[in-house]
């Protein structure tokens, strides 16, 4: 027999055995048992907290004919059929992987017939924020007029990214991230019940380390109980787990009090490549802290074990920075914690963060010439952020950056090299664009932008399509910084793939800053000859002035090329 992973073989099939999630499980308990059914649930929270499990048994606990106290007997054939997922009318969607409007308008004429073999068909839709405009346009008006007997549960990670007429009609739950104490207890009860050894300060590790989400401390456990078998050992859990995070928020604490902000910078895009989101990354990097504060008082106040480092390098940290110095951290972490919360720019944010951290001090420094002018840097680098923020604060979609004021990447660079545009590229785009093709793409940006890797998103949140052909495409960004890195990364070819999968075509992306598009497609159109061929018109209307009838003319030609919106020809 293979091998089957300890999150699938343990996965809850009772309401009981779901995790750290007690007033969720009772609520939808009650719900069966006062059959007081709702016919569409949004489970929110982190990964891995019990999401599509409890869905899976909310599915079992509405159609099992045995259910006793709001639980599935897991015994009767619907009930095994459901845990097999070979119900028919028990139906699982994972909608990052179809996001197609067609998927959803499939759902809405199935969802129309009445249940076959169950008393309720059940859809259960994960990861359901990855939907497009379209696909959720869909669903919103299967649920305006839910079909009887249908019962959606839509599931997420990502709740905010849910439009409001959806969430108006669902029932919220959210899970929340599971209490190490909760991990530890249920590892504990499935070694036990298997058998194995284990010593308890592993298990301890491994819980730290799954931050929250069951799936990953019981798929770490596996890796751990391969290298030893039936045995799980401290040392292994160390190296399993230890290594990748900690080691990360280790190396960037000591970037931050040595004032390696650029190489701060890079480390912080490493811990977040790993997916981690920003809130989590100032969460992790205060307790971190703490963790080094309780150890300077004294070693003995810090369970070194649990942390999934070594004492070795507690020894080192706590000689790194003075108390005084990991209080201003933490003081700086709280205020930026409370600025980001309502962002949905929270990578700016994190940046001005590093560059803080690594700017705090617990005393008058003596600097050197050099590291003087490298703070002076630094400290126009906090300035031109902070602007940056001030600005996406008060206009989130207008006003754009300079190429030129760009903050500056590295400290031993003086200047910024310029943004780099193909205006050639960008010109047979616009010789060939059509407003349909905008209209098309800027539908399916968001899910073009769903396909990019991760590391990514953030840096193209700032971005929209401006002009399409059909084989072609000019995207603006908001900000010259970001937009040099997107042009020197490959950013350009994963959104081509991105495209190419959804549209079924290949494009050209180019690039431009969007301080800069209104003057680039100005230029073209005048290139173009748009103020020439009207001239030739002139004397047919002598009640205009020729250059107000000119930009008329651009304005129109503008207007079919791009659309009706912010089209402002500005005079030479
Ligand atoms: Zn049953």
């Amino acid at each position: 027999m293979s091998y089957q992973a300890l999150y699938r073989v343990w996965r809850p099939q009772r309401f009981a055995d779901v995790v750290g999630q007690e007033v969720i499980t009772q609520t939808l308990k009650n719900a069966i048992i006062t059959n007081q059914i709702s016919h569409a649930y949004l489970f929110a929270g982190p990964r891995g907290t019990g999401k599509t499990s409890a869905a899976k048994i909310f599915a079992k606990a509405v159609n099992c004919h045995h259910q006793k106290d709001g639980e599935p007997c897991n015994e009767c054939e619907t009930c095994k059929a459901i845990t097999a997922g070979t119900l028919n009318d028990v139906i699982e969607i994972d909608a990052a992987s179809n996001n197609g409007v067609e998927e959803i308008r499939d759902i809405r004429d199935k969802a129309k017939y009445a249940p076959t073999q169950a008393d309720y068909k059940v859809y259960i839709i994960d990861e359901v924020h990855m939907l497009s405009t379209g696909a959720f346009n869909a669903l919103l008006k299967t649920l305006e007029e839910p079909p009887a007997n249908v019962i959606f549960i839509l599931a997420t990670t990502e709740p905010h990214k849910i439009p409001l007429t959806i969430l108006s009609r669902v029932q919220r739950f959210d899970f929340h991230r599971i209490s190490a104490q909760d991990t530890f207890e249920r590892m504990k009860y499935i070694l036990d019940q298997k058998g194995f050894q284990y010593e308890e300060k592993a298990l301890w590790v491994i819980a730290n380390a799954a931050e929250g989400g069951m799936r990953d401390a019981l798929s770490i456990l596996d890796q751990v109980l391969s290298f030893s078998d039936d045995n799980v050992k401290l040392d292994d859990a160390l190296l399993v787990t230890g290594s990748v995070t900690k080691q990360l928020l280790l190396t960037y604490f000591k970037q931050v009090v040595q004032h390696q902000g650029p190489e701060a910078l890079k480390t912080m895009g490493q811990i977040l490549g790993q997916g981690k989101d920003g809130q989590r990354f100032i969460e992790d990097l205060i307790s971190f802290i703490r963790d080094i504060l309780l150890y300077q008082e004294s070693p003995e106040l810090l369970s070194v074990e649990t942390t999934g480092l070594q004492t070795s390098d507690f020894d080192e940290l706590s000689q790194l920075a003075s108390a005084q110095l990991m209080y201003q951290m933490i003081d700086i972490l709280n205020q930026i914690q409370d600025e980001m919360r309502f962002t949905t720019h929270p990578d700016v944010y994190l940046e001005v963060l590093t560059i803080r951290l690594s700017q705090a001090t617990d005393q008058q420094p003596q600097v050197d010439q050099a590291s003087q002018k490298e703070m002076d840097q630094l400290r126009g680098q906090v300035q031109e952020l902070q602007q940056l923020i001030q600005k996406l604060q008060s206009q989130p979609a207008a006003a754009p950056v300079s190429a030129k004021k760009t903050p500056r990447r590295q400290a031993d660079t003086s200047k910024t090299p310029p943004v780099r545009i193909n205006l050639e590229q960008v010109y047979q785009i616009l010789d060939h664009a059509t407003k349909q093709d905008l209209v098309d793409l800027q539908d399916m940006w968001p899910d073009i932008l769903n396909m990019l890797n991760p590391a990514y998103r953030s840096l193209i949140e700032l971005s929209k399509p401006v002009a399409a052909s059909p084989d072609g495409v000019v995207v603006s960004f908001d900000n010259g910084f970001l937009l040099q890195k997107a042009s020197v990364g490959n950013l350009a070819d994963d959104i081509n793939q991105g495209m190419e999968k959804i549209t079924g075509s290949e494009r050209h992306v180019t690039f431009v800053p969007s301080a800069k598009w209104p003057q680039i497609r100005h230029d073209f159109l005048a290139d173009r000859g748009y103020f020439d061929h009207h001239q030739d018109k002139k004397v047919a209307d002598p009640i205009k002035q020729p250059q107000e009838k000119a930009h008329e003319q651009i304005v129109s030609q503008a207007q079919k090329m791009f659309g009706t919106d912010d089209v402002e020809i500005k005079d030479d």
